[in-house]
């Protein structure tokens, strides 16, 4: 956002008139998504330029000197900067609300950047027990063999909350909704004792999605995105985005700056158009997540839904209030116990003819996976149990389709599996 110079297009070209870096002053939602952080080039293009360079040329040696003397004032080099990224970095920053969005290679190299930048030896890391797998083995496994503590909660004990940060930390990591089961985390409370307790909040939003969940409204320090979700939405590439303020956005400027996993050109670009119709797909998702949701709360084979946007949600009132919509993932558990569960799942899912099988989310196509044996293998039996995982959870993320069909498609598969 500190970017309001970009560099004069090479001879012949007309330098970009003040004008061509939009700002998002008074604009709504939906139209910051669109026009926010464009940067046009001399030649005046109405879509966003894909600028494939990973340097950038001077006119003179003074002119080089200059540019590292005066950092930030221009592109010197892509791993710090590139035009495509940063229009990407402003138009999400400007969303969101943040000073400063620092895009990523993936998501996981986002939350791990994040979590390494702010925290380090003799430091404490609180988080949610209910996380994505490799945001787990991140703050669970990596950060202690680097000499910090981390101390799991279940995220809807608020009893929990309130002892483990009691005591000073450095760090607390949250994801809510949380994967698979859609636990939501109470975010003005949480960040409220974190703040107290000495420690940044970072939150993963990633279930959510920027349109449905604002963490800064909630006094959240970092909120961290898988872009591969929704934010690209038809599962064409990888990226990741750190949005924050401040000091913290100091700090990760020179750590990602040093450590290097610096977002593609062409994925920001990529993404830079899933932002255009973020908002347009988001809510058609929720939509058809919302009724999903519902047909299956009255199949005879379901014996539970878990839908933050159902009054059948024990936190159905808290994700109300924190959340503009119940999102596109619907988890839900087939009636019956052990293997037996495990087979139905499976033939449930063998039988689908329109949702896909696959272990991601966020795409305009619909897709199913069974957490026990994919995404969340690698817990025992145990650790699956605390976070409601049996053998006959299902996770669905709804795409774009006409709910209908996906209904017709659910229906069908359910009623031969059974
Ligand atoms: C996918 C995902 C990540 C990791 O993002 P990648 O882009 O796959 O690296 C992190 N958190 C959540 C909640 C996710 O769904």
């Amino acid at each position: 956002m500190d970017d309001t110079s970009p560099n004069t297009p090479a001879s012949g070209a007309p330098a970009p008139r003040p004008a061509d870096t939009a700002g998002p002053d008074g604009w709504h939602p939906r139209t910051t998504l669109i026009h926010a952080g464009t940067r046009r080039s001399g030649f005046e293009e109405t879509s966003e330029a894909l600028f494939m360079t990973s340097g950038y040329v001077y006119g003179s040696a003074e002119a080089a000197e200059h540019a590292f003397a005066n950092d930030g004032s221009r592109f010197v080099y892509s791993r710090f900067r590139n035009p495509t990224v940063a229009m990407f970095e402003d138009r999400l920053a400007a969303y969101e609300g943040y000073g400063r969005c620092f895009a990523t290679a993936s998501g996981m190299a986002a939350v791990f950047a994040a979590v390494m930048a702010l925290v380090g030896a003799g430091g404490r890391i609180v988080a949610s027990r209910a996380l994505f797998g490799s945001c787990l083995y991140i703050v669970k496994d990596l950060a202690p063999r680097y000499g910090i503590t981390t101390e799991l909660v279940d995220a809807t004990d608020r009893a929990g909350w309130e002892r483990a940060l009691a005591r000073p930390a450095d760090l607390v990591f949250l994801e809510t909704p949380s994967n698979p089961c859609l636990e939501v985390v109470d975010l003005a409370h949480v960040t409220a004792l974190a703040h107290a307790a000495g420690a940044k909040v970072i939150v993963d939003n990633v279930f959510a999605t920027p349109v449905l969940q604002k963490p800064r409204a909630f006094g959240v320090d970092v909120v961290v995105y898988s872009a591969t979700k929704h934010i690209d939405g038809q599962g064409r590439c990888l990226g990741g985005a750190i949005l924050c303020d401040g000091e913290v956005a100091a700090t990760l400027a020179v750590f990602l700056r040093h450590t290097g996993p610096a977002m593609s050109p062409f994925n920001a670009w990529v993404l830079l158009k899933g932002l255009e119709t973020l908002e347009l797909r988001v809510r058609a998702q929720c939509e058809g997540a919302l009724a999903v949701a519902r047909f299956l709360e009255g199949h005879p084979a379901v014996a539970r839904v878990a839908y933050p946007g159902l009054p059948s949600h024990p936190q159905h009132d808290l994700a109300a209030r924190q959340m503009a919509g119940g999102g596109p993932l619907v988890a839900f558990d087939l009636r019956g116990d052990g293997e037996e569960t495990k087979a139905r799942a499976f033939r449930t899912m063998n039988a689908l003819g329109l949702i896909l099988i696959s272990n991601n989310l966020g795409d305009a196509k619909s897709l199913i996976t069974h957490p026990a044996t994919t995404t969340h293998q690698r817990l025992s039996a145990e650790e699956k149990a605390e976070l409601g995982i049996s053998p006959g959870t299902l996770r669905l993320s709804v795409g774009l389709e006409d709910p209908a069909d996906l209904i017709a498609d659910l229906r069908r598969a359910l009623d031969a599996a059974h």
